[in-house]
This record gives C-alpha cells, sequence and structure tokens, in this order.
C-alpha cells in the first residue's frame, strides 16, 4: 500500500477522533440532543443517560467513582479548577503550593495568578533526564503547604514522575495531591488509588475523543477534597461546574476510555516498538544527537531528540508538507523562545533550540516511521551542509558542547 502523506506523528497536540467514537457522538448531536439536566421529559432523560454511562467508563478507566469526576471543556480549565479550585477553598489553611518547572502552562500559569494574589509557590527543578526527586517535594513542604501538584507525564519530553511516591509523601503530610494525567490518561495504567492522587487532571482529545471537552477527579472521601469553583451558574457537576453539559463530547470521551481499557497495553508495546525503530535509526544515521528525557521512563509514543548544528525549526520547515512534527508544545509553538521544559533539562539553549519532538500514535505504522527517520536524517545532513559551527567540528575544533 502506498503511504499516504502527511504523515502526522504530532500525538501530544492532539489526536484524531477513533471513528468508533464519532459513531457513539452522532446520535447525541441529532436526534438525542437533549439538555441533560433537564429533568421533566424523555429528551432529558436520554441525555442524562448518555452521559452518566460516559462518566462509568472515564472512572473505571482512572479507578474511581463516577461522582468523583466533574466534566470541564478541557484539561486546561481542569488545571484551573484543581489548582485555583484548592487554594481558594484552603486558604486559611496555608498559602504555600508546590509545583515543578515543566509542568503545562495551565498549572504554571494558574501558579503564577495566585503569587498575584499572595500565595507562595515553590517550583521544584528536574534532573538532566527531566524527572522530579521525591525527596525534593518533602523538603519544600512547610507548614503552609495546601497543595502539591505535579504531572504524571511530560507533553514535551514523555519523561513519567514518580507520582505514587510523591503522592505517599503527599498522604504522610495530609497535603492534597493534583496531577495533571493528561498525556498518561489512556496510554499508562492511572488509577488514581495506586498514583495516590486527590485530584486529577484529563483530556478526550490527547486520547482519541473530541476536543473541547475533559475532566477533573476530584477525591470524596479520605480526604474529601474542597473546592472553590471557577466558572459560577446553574451548579451543575455538584456545583463543582456549572455550565450545560457538553453531552455529545461527554459520550465521545467515554467511548475513548472504553477503547482506551481494551486497546492500552498492547497499543502501548506496539507504540514503544515504533518508538525505538526510531530513535535507533536517527542515532545509527546521525552523529551529535541527542535523546531529551529519560531513556525508560518515559511515554510509549514519545521521542524528543535535539539535533546539534540545525535549529529544530529548520527542520520542521524543511518537512512539514510531508511530516507534522513539532519542536515542542503545541502552545508555545508560535514564539521563538526555546522550550522552558528542555532547558529545565540544564543544558545549553542551542540544545532546546535544536530539538524534535516525534509524537506516536495509533495511525503510525513501521512504514511512515521509516518514511520519517529517513527524511528527518537527510534533512539534518543538509541543514548541517550549511552549519559553520559543524564544519569546524568535522576539521577538529573542539566545541563546547552539551
Ligand atoms: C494538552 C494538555 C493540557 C491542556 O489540555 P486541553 O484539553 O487542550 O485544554 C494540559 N496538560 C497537558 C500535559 C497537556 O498535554
Amino acid at each position: 500500500m502506498a503511504l499516504k502523506l502527511p504523515i502526522y506523528m504530532d500525538h501530544h497536540a492532539t489526536t484524531p477522533v477513533d471513528p468508533e467514537v464519532l459513531e457513539a457522538m452522532l446520535p447525541y448531536l441529532t436526534e438525542v440532543f437533549g439538555n441533560a439536566a433537564s429533568r421533566n421529559h424523555s429528551f432529558g432523560w436520554a441525555a442524562e443517560e448518555g452521559v452518566e454511562k460516559a462518566r462509568e467508563k472515564i472512572a473505571q478507566l482512572a479507578g474511581c467513582k463516577p461522582a468523583e469526576m466533574v466534566f470541564t471543556s478541557g484539561a486546561t480549565e481542569s488545571d484551573n479548577l484543581a489548582v485555583k479550585g484548592v487554594a481558594w477553598a484552603y486558604r486559611e489553611k496555608g498559602n504555600h503550593i508546590i509545583t515543578c518547572k515543566i509542568e503545562h502552562h495551565a498549572v504554571l500559569d494558574s501558579c503564577k495568578r495566585l503569587e498575584k494574589e499572595g500565595f507562595e509557590v515553590t517550583y521544584l527543578p528536574v534532573d538532566k533526564d527531566g524527572l522530579v526527586d521525591p525527596e525534593d517535594v518533602r523538603r519544600a513542604i512547610t507548614e503552609r503547604t495546601i497543595l502539591i501538584t505535579i504531572m504524571y507525564a511530560n507533553n514535551e519530553i514523555g519523561t513519567i514522575h514518580p507520582i505514587a511516591e510523591i503522592g505517599r509523601i503527599a498522604k504522610e503530610k495530609g497535603i492534597l495531591f493534583h496531577s495533571d494525567a493528561v498525556q498518561a490518561f489512556g496510554k499508562i495504567p492511572c488509577k488514581v488509588d495506586d498514583l495516590n492522587v486527590d485530584l486529577m487532571s484529563m483530556s478526550a482529545h490527547k486520547m482519541y475523543g473530541p476536543k473541547g471537552v475533559g475532566a477533573l477527579y476530584v477525591r470524596m472521601g479520605r480526604p474529601r477534597v474542597k473546592l472553590v469553583p471557577i466558572i459560577d451558574g446553574g451548579g451543575h457537576e455538584k456545583g463543582h461546574r456549572s455550565g450545560t453539559l457538553n453531552v455529545p463530547g461527554i459520550v465521545g470521551f467515554g467511548k475513548a476510555c472504553e477503547i482506551a481499557e481494551r486497546v492500552m497495553a498492547e497499543e502501548a508495546m506496539r507504540l514503544r516498538s515504533l518508538r525505538e525503530r526510531l530513535k535507533k535509526y536517527l542515532f545509527g544515521n546521525l552523529d551529535y544527537v541527542h535523546l531529551n528525557g529519560h531513556p525508560e521512563k518515559r511515554l510509549p509514543g514519545n521521542l524528543n531528540v535535539s539535533f546539534e548544528f540545525v535549529e529544530g525549526e529548520s527542520i520542521l520547515m524543511s518537512l512539514n508538507r510531508d511530516v507534522a512534527l513539532s519542536s515542542g508544545s503545541a502552545c508555545t509553538s508560535t514564539t521563538l523562545e526555546p522550550s522552558y521544559v528542555i532547558m529545565a533539562l540544564g543544558v545549553r539553549e542551542e540544545r532546546a533550540h535544536s530539538s524534535i519532538r516525534f509524537g506516536l500514535g495509533r495511525g503510525n505504522t513501521e512504514e511512515g516511521v521509516d518514511y520519517v527517520a529517513t527524511r528527518v536524517v537527510e534533512s539534518v545532513r543538509k541543514l548541517r551542509i550549511m552549519s559553520p559551527l559543524y564544519e569546524m567540528v568535522l576539521q577538529g575544533v573542539t566545541l563546547a558542547t552539551s
């Protein structure tokens, strides 16, 4: 079969809607159009039933009670609700929050906002592989700490943080623990009790569901988490999040979770093997390449590589008609700033400028991986011919590289 171009390899930014998901959603965009909050007629009941069935599927994948799932417009909102909602609800108890430098902007910017209101935030560093040390979390805790928020898997370098361990420390100290699990949910096991989390953010469009719908897990017992809502109104979702529910979106999210439950283990194995194939080709055919993130503790579909002496952007530009890749997160791709995530690994700025994120997903094949691998190698070689620095290195000049 001929390879279909362009090849999409940017699954951390978003994923296509699975055909099964679309099929599940369609009736809720047409005949089952009721408002799930309409209690007086069958249109409302049918919509509500769709929502509640979806809630059960999502809760099952997260290993929690359906009632502990709060639907939102996506993980940006879930992160805002978790961080601000906890901060505002517990401000009598304390004003200190612990997070880390490589969180998603939805968490970082919520923390920045809270700092303007008088909260104090500790931004923990990561090691050279992009991992948070649980002992750093322990050391950062004070009498005033009310929330720890550390993501499960990073969206740029794919690193999987030791969440269960951090959660254990939080529990021991009686501090609430939130995790942005967007990149992990549906890809690797995410059971809230195994991870020791009290709040967890999820998004449908990162796992083959539709855009504009997400959820926040909010623990109901031991401890019961209190939240101040960020959206006021009709008191939907137990008062945590007002607003008419996105019924088709939620139904699609539920279906996406059901599929993930079924295919996750096998898909992870397949993507890991594709990822290793890609890595092997790149590292075998180019010199001066560096892996960003941990070699093993990373998402199966994530590979992040720096190609010294070339700009990541230039590689992307030379390929963007045939291959969809990204140099960092989608949110920062409009700026020319180097990735703050790669910079947090303690490397030189050049390395951050020369990085590319490969995000493998359900639609990628061996054939597609081989195509991308050869095209990237070809592009890097071409670009390096134009690099005076690379020329110098070839002639034996030693440069400070990393
Ligand atoms: C995509 C993403 C978000 C934001 O999710 P949306 O549903 O697009 O708002 C938050 N955190 C991480 C880690 C992400 O990858």
